[in-house]
């Protein structure tokens, strides 16, 4: 097995929207092609890409992990049964690094760990989600992934009514759940600002028929202490699916407050980057493993040979895979969830393209989807995203 060449790209994922945190309109994304042989005649160029959320990182691509990567011995890129070892690549990237303070030098990684995976599948003949069923599962994947529709972003000049039509839309498409960001109005008092979020929770409620289990709120890390007891207050009788990042995510303590006073689901993770960060959250960040939502991205933290770890800690935690619903609505997180069993995938629909979202031809029906027989992860049965990554 030896790598044959990586190529590096940046392209923009720039949109209007906002959540409470961030705007999206100078967004951009790393995107690479790894080309493996593996010593018998055959190749397979695997695609990666890192996830939203955070910025492309062609600097640590270009000085530490891609050079790394291709002075990679044969030994450490093949596993005992001759397949693609992505562990061992991986263990070759990261070497000469400290741990913690892990920075956004997990995406670069986590970007070349999807390529890598993409590759191995495609080595093997086989979907990524088949790959990971049949190493880790006794060959048993979901037959499909329940997913849901993210979005109610902040736009300029978007009202109630536009994000009830947003939400129908998402409806119409197959989606029986969906997710809005709240708490965004910067500067508002926060009795305004729950008056301003309640109203706009209780359209989308309606749309809904009530049902608040098919509505999840989402703060992106906005809110202090105060402001997250009222919200969660508020929020307590209209049982929301769940209660997303309500805190800073590194806020352990808080979030163990927080859900002492809050008893339905809360959801977190998608900042945290690394299992060890993950674990501290699941050591002090009082979450119950009989409700609570682990977000924690593949693509961002690390790739899959980290989250395999982070799995691994749940258990030992006491925690199923099914809590983990993935940030980053990507092929990638949704191969993980069909083939690993995890609890479902986030999607989104209208935002993030041409990365976010699946297979062209795989609709969504009831609330979940099923997986296209591709081999890999399937980027090349995705048109929009398949005409970016074809030109690396
Ligand atoms: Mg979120």
């Amino acid at each position: 097995m030896r790598i044959a060449s990586v190529r590096q790209g940046v392209v923009p994922i720039s949109s209007a929207i906002a959540n409470a945190y961030i705007d999206f309109s100078k967004m951009t994304a790393s995107v690479v092609a790894i080309t493996v042989e593996d010593g018998a005649g055959k190749r397979a160029t695997g695609y990666g890409f890192n996830s939203n959320g955070r910025y492309a990182q062609p600097g640590l691509l270009a000085e530490r992990f891609i050079p790394r990567l291709e002075a990679c011995t044969e030994g450490e890129l093949t596993a005992a049964d001759g397949s693609l070892d992505v562990a061992g690549a991986w263990a070759a990237m990261m070497r000469n690094e400290k741990p913690g303070g892990h920075g956004e030098r997990s995406v670069a990684v986590g970007v070349l760990d999807m390529a890598l995976w993409d590759a191995a599948a495609k080595l093997e003949d086989k979907p990524l989600w088949r790959l990971l069923a049949d190493r880790f599962r006794d060959g048993e994947a979901d037959e499909s992934a329940w997913i849901y529709a993210a979005g109610g972003y902040y736009y300029p000049g978007k009202g109630v009514d536009a994000l009830v039509e947003e939400m129908k839309r998402y409806l119409g498409l197959g989606y029986t759940t969906v997710k809005m960001k709240i708490g965004g109005a910067p500067g508002t008092p926060i009795r305004d600002a729950l008056k301003e979020d309640l109203a706009r929770i209780e359209a989308v409620l309606k749309l809904l028929d009530g049902d608040g289990s098919r509505l999840a709120v989402d703060v992106n890390g906005r809110f202090g202490l105060h402001a997250a007891l009222a919200y969660g207050a508020a929020f307590e009788p209209l049982k929301l699916r769940w209660y997303e990042e309500p805190l800073d995510p590194l806020d352990y303590a808080t979030h163990a407050t927080l859900a002492e006073h809050y008893a339905p689901p809360l959801a977190t993770g998608e900042n945290l980057f690394s299992m060890q960060d993950a674990r501290n959250l699941i050591r002090h960040g009082g979450l119950r493993p009989d409700r609570d939502i682990l977000q924690f991205d593949p693509a961002l933290s690390y790739g899959l040979v980290e989250y395999l770890r982070t799995l691994d800690m749940l258990a030992r935690h006491g925690w199923s895979p099914r809590r983990c619903v993935p940030h980053g609505g990507h092929q990638f997180a949704l191969n993980i969830a069909v083939g690993l069993g995890l609890g479902g995938n986030e999607s989104y629909p209208e935002v993030f393209a041409p990365f976010g979202g699946f297979a062209s031809d795989t609709p969504v029906v009831d609330g979940r989807i099923r997986m296209p027989e591709v081999p890999g992860i399937g980027f090349e049965a995705k048109n929009d995203l398949w005409a970016v990554l074809k030109d690396l």
